[in-house]
Parts: C-alpha cells; sequence; structure tokens
C-alpha cells in the first residue's frame, strides 16, 4: 500500500461515518490554493494565467484553517501556483498537521531543497512532487530546461531527510507510453512513497490547447501505461479511479469530493471551472446547480474531464459505498496484475513526437516580473 495504514484507516472511517450520517454530498480532499503564483508557466496550466494584482494576493493562515474546518476533510491538498513562494507556507502546513490533517503540499520542487528546513518530517506531511514524465519530457512540459534535475535533487533531498514524497504526474496527448513506464522506474529507484497520474483537464485559458486528451486517447494510453504494472510500481491513487482511467470501469464525476478553496473563495463547482465562488463550503454545496456537471451532464466543459479531482471521489467513495466495492478494491489492490496481451501490443506502436509544436520557453524570471508589476503598481 502506498499509503501509511493510518491515513488509510483514517480516510476509511470517515467516509463510513458521512456515510452512516446520511449525508448526500461531501468531500474527500480540500484543495486549498493559497495563491496562484508560480515559478513556471507550464503549457498546459490553467491556473496562472490571471493579472498582477490577482497573482500578488495570498490566503493567510487563519484563513486557510478556516477553509479547511468547514469542510471537515482528512486530507488537503495544497495546489496554487507554487505554494513554496507563500511567505507564510511553513505556518500554514504546520497549523495542518496540528490540526491531523493529512497534507499534500504539491510544488514544482524548484524552491523544495533551499526551504526543505522550514518544515519537519510527519506522518501528516507529504510533498507532492509535480513531475511530468522523464527529464526531456518533463523540462518540455513545463517550458523549462533543468527543471526535472532541479526537481530531482529537491526529491532526494526531501527523502533522505526523512519526509515523505509522492508525485503527481499530467500526462498529453503525444505521451510516449514506453517512456512513462520508465519514468516509473526512476522514481521507483529514486524512493518515492507513490506516483499519481493523470489526464490533462483541457484549460480553456492554457497557452497550449492542442495536447489535450479526449477520454477515448486516454484510456487508450492508460490502458497502455498501468496495464502489466510491474511489482515495484506504487500507486498513491484510489485503485477503482485507476480502472476508470484503463476503461474498466464508468463513473459519474463527484464534483464537490474535492472542493476548491482560494482567495476568491469555494470554487463552483470544482478544481477546474469557475462558474462563481461561495463564501462558504455550505453554500458552496446548497447552492450549486449539480446536475450541470460531470460528463453524462451534456456540460461540453466535461466532456472530455477525467481528472482525478473529480473522479478520484468517485473511485474512493464506490469503494466503501457496498461490500462489492470493497471486494474489488482488494481484488484491485492485492491479486489484479493487470494482465493485457493488447496493452503490450499497444506500447509497440509508433509515438509521434510530442516536442513538434513549442519550443523549450526559459519563463524563470516571471515572478520578479510579478513583482516588479506589483512594486510599480
Ligand atoms: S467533469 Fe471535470 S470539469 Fe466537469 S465538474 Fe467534474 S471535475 Fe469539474
Amino acid at each position: 500500500m502506498a499509503v501509511p495504514v493510518s491515513q488509510a484507516w483514517t480516510v476509511a472511517t470517515y467516509v463510513l461515518k458521512q456515510k452512516i450520517k446520511g449525508r448526500k454530498r461531501f468531500p474527500l480532499v480540500t484543495m486549498l490554493e493559497p495563491l496562484f503564483r508560480c515559478n513556471l508557466a507550464c503549457a498546459g496550466c490553467g491556473k496562472i494565467q490571471y493579472p498582477a494584482h490577482i497573482l500578488k494576493q495570498e490566503l493567510s493562515p487563519e484563513e486557510c484553517f478556516r477553509a479547511v474546518e468547514e469542510s471537515g476533510t482528512p486530507m488537503v491538498s495544497i495546489p496554487g501556483g507554487e505554494p513554496l513562494l507563500h511567505p507564510q507556507i511553513d505556518k500554514i502546513v504546520e497549523g495542518l498537521v496540528a490540526r491531523k490533517k493529512y497534507v499534500y503540499m504539491c510544488t514544482n520542487a524548484l524552491l523544495l531543497k533551499e526551504k526543505l528546513h522550514l518544515f519537519k518530517p510527519s506522518k501528516y506531511l507529504s510533498f507532492s512532487v509535480h513531475l511530468d514524465g522523464q527529464r526531456e519530457h518533463h523540462d518540455f512540459s513545463v517550458c523549462r530546461e533543468g527543471g526535472y534535475d532541479i526537481a530531482l535533487e529537491g526529491i532526494k533531498a526531501a527523502i533522505a531527510a526523512g519526509f515523505r514524497v509522492t508525485t503527481n504526474t499530467t500526462l498529453f496527448d503525444g505521451a510516449d507510453p514506453n517512456s512513462v513506464r520508465a519514468f516509473f522506474d526512476e522514481l521507483m529507484e529514486v524512493g518515492v512513497e507513490g506516483m499519481m497520474v493523470a489526464p490533462g483537464y483541457t484549460y480553456e485559458k492554457a497557452p497550449d490547447q492542442k495536447h489535450f486528451l479526449g477520454r477515448a486517447r486516454s484510456r487508450r494510453l492508460f490502458r497502455s501505461i498501468l496495464s502489466n504494472r510491474k511489482k515495484t510500481w506504487k500507486f498513491n491513487a484510489s485503485p477503482m479511479y485507476m480502472e476508470f482511467l484503463m476503461g474498466k470501469r464508468e463513473f459519474a464525476c463527484t464534483p464537490w469530493g474535492m472542493p476548491a478553496y482560494s482567495v476568491f473563495g469555494w470554487q463552483k463547482p470544482c478544481y477546474l471551472l469557475q462558474d462563481g465562488y461561495a463564501d462558504t463550503f455550505q453554500e458552496l454545496i446548497d447552492t450549486t446547480d449539480w446536475s450541470n456537471y460531470g460528463t453524462e451532464s451534456g456540460n461540453p466543459k466535461c466532456a472530455n474531464c477525467m481528472v482525478h479531482s473529480g473522479y478520484e471521489a468517485s473511485g474512493v467513495y464506490y469503494t466503501f459505498g457496498s461490500l462489492h466495492g470493497l471486494i474489488d478494491t482488494a481484488m484491485a489492490v492485492f491479486f489484479d496484475k493487470y494482465e493485457d496481451r493488447g496493452a503490450l501490443d499497444l506500447l509497440n506502436e509508433p509515438v509521434k513526437p510530442v516536442h513538434s509544436f513549442n519550443p523549450l520557453i526559459q519563463i524563470e524570471t516571471k515572478v520578479n516580473v510579478v513583482e516588479q508589476q506589483g512594486t510599480t503598481a
């Protein structure tokens, strides 16, 4: 298992308690975005295209704690932007750990090594490092030459210091499944606790609109990558969600499963779309017309989405929703090797060159540009 037993137990008892209470819609992970500022500008990112005055804003530690207490989730993911740019990120993490929340601090790890001293190792804290594949692919994906090597140094330093480290990989059209599988081997050799992998969401604001995966292509890609798994691979994701990615299961979206809180408030309806904001978590639940969302709703913005913030909670709720779900999950974890002859054939298919559309762009001065705009505004 790629998470500590205490974490799995906490999540299981939380879900069961919500079910016993009869809560129809309850969240699993709070997506806490304390800032949108970043020291990268990835071509597939839809989070950093805000004007400078928004990029300068930050949530205070107290605002973060209030949001997490409102949602009541046992797990908190801190994406962004780049959370390590927040001047009080250590206080935010410390306060959440003190509240016994399992925290996944998402980072591109460019600053991880130099900021590691701000944090203390804990079973409640994991650095979730954004790595999109092997060196060349990652550097291309994040538009930063050398980004992979810096991130890997940060990962090694964090593991050596006793921190939990996981990875978070987003795949786009043109991903080479053989390279992704070799990348999994590399991560396991380095000693990461578990890997998470998902297709990119078709952000309208992302600079590169050509390489998002449609659902059919996503399933084909994930079938080729995740079938015939090596025993050494450990994944930090719901086994049912991974089967969903491989096309072995169908789930409806659970947009309230991983609600997002940022400087704008609670985002409607999910981490990916911005159809308004609510001041409180309860208001988010009560005033969102949930029937408008999910692939089955016919909403074009949801048509190709298979992202974990919408569907991972669906997998977890399926696991704990019935005896059948528990048995399916146990079979997946302990027995299923996902042997698939057809998936092996897919690995032999030619891959179209992923780097044919865009040169690498160095954007290391982006944060400084925002800061300069801030000082002259
Ligand atoms: S399908 Fe995706 S974009 Fe649509 S509500 Fe669910 S998570 Fe959000």
